[in-house]
Parts: C-alpha cells; sequence; structure tokens
C-alpha cells in the first residue's frame, strides 16, 4: 500500500514538475511579454504540449528544464541513486521531446527548445529569443498571411 502510494505520488509530482509555471517559464513569458509579443500557452492540441505557442507566426517555444529533460550540463546530471530509474525516465522524456518537435516540424511549425541553463546570460538569452521568433519563415509552409504588424 505504502508503495504504491509513493508511486503515485511522485508521478503526480513529475508531471507538476514538467509541465506547469515553473521558474524559468515564467522568466521566458514575462521577456516576451515585456518586449510586446503574445502567445498562448500550453497548447494541448500541438503535440508536446509546447509552452509557448505563437499561432500568427508559427513558431513554438520549448522550455525545458536541464534535469528532466536530460541537458548534458551540470544540472542535468542524474542523481548517484537509482540510476537506472532515472536514466529510462530521463530517457523518455528526451524521446518524447525529439518525436513531438519532429511532429511539429513537419505541420510547418518553427520549433525553438530552450535550457533553463541558457537563462544566465539575460541579454544573450533575450536576444536569442527574439531572433528565433523574427527569423523569416524558411520552410514553405509557412503563409505571410499571418503576420503581424
Ligand atoms: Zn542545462
Amino acid at each position: 500500500m505504502a508503495d504504491t502510494r509513493t508511486v503515485q505520488q511522485r508521478s503526480a509530482n513529475m508531471r507538476a514538475v514538467r509541465s506547469k509555471n515553473t521558474a524559468p517559464e515564467i522568466l521566458v513569458r514575462s521577456t516576451l511579454h515585456r518586449l510586446g509579443y503574445r502567445f498562448r500557452l500550453h497548447r494541448r492540441d500541438l503535440p508536446g504540449t509546447p509552452d509557448l505557442v505563437f499561432p500568427a507566426r508559427k513558431c513554438v517555444i520549448f522550455i525545458h528544464g536541464c534535469f528532466w529533460h536530460g541537458h548534458e550540463c551540470a544540472r542535468g546530471s542524474l542523481p548517484s541513486t537509482n540510476v537506472t530509474f532515472w536514466q529510462t525516465k530521463i530517457g523518455k522524456n528526451k524521446e518524447r521531446d525529439t518525436r513531438a518537435q519532429q511532429e511539429l516540424k513537419k505541420s510547418g511549425w518553427k520549433v525553438l527548445a530552450v535550457w533553463e541553463c541558457e537563462m544566465k546570460n539575460k541579454i544573450r538569452f533575450q536576444n536569442r529569443l527574439v531572433r528565433f521568433l523574427d527569423r523569416k519563415a524558411g520552410a514553405g509552409k509557412v503563409q505571410s498571411k499571418g503576420r503581424l504588424e
């Protein structure tokens, strides 16, 4: 009994950690909002439920916690206990990320995945977001009728 509950709690915690209103997410949102961008959050009808969606620009942004999404940086290193569990868990997250991004690109979305560790240099990070969002549509599928301003 106790074990079952622990497992359930743990996966509930993981869902919470992965999907909602993390500090990095809030930072990205407030930065972009201040710059005048308008976006939707967590569109469940799109693969991977992108954190930020810019429908008119056909852009999506994923904000990845380094640990949960398996970044190759200090924050992404696995705990020294339960190694197999974590490798499997994080490995699945990475596969899911890759698959979602491929599906989005196939449907003509531009995809940017940013890591929480990249936010340390705020100016550089902000420039990167802006460069991505204002880049001209690439692979033909995006039509110009959705352009803003
Ligand atoms: Zn990282």
